[in-house]
């Protein structure tokens, strides 16, 4: 246990928590911290897409119920 609780420490400092608007079949998620970072994900047909200007320096994670998203480039 002690050694998962590292990982996630570690993992906690490049991670940013994203915002999430639904728009139609849509949700869209965008983050505070990354000007332009924009992550779209579709409710209907699970199509994704990403525009991410700092190429997945970051983990990007995000929620909007039931969904999770948890950068999966
Ligand atoms: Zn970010």
């Amino acid at each position: 246990m002690d050694e998962l609780s590292v990982v996630l420490n570690n993992s906690n400092v490049n991670q940013h928590e994203c915002v999430s608007v639904k728009s139609g079949d849509w949700v869209i998620f965008s983050c505070p911290q990354c000007p332009g970072y924009e992550r779209r994900i579709n409710m209907r047909t699970q199509e994704m897409q990403l525009h991410d200007p700092t190429s997945g320096k970051y983990t990007h994670v995000g929620r909007y119920s039931p969904l999770i998203m948890h950068s999966i480039n």
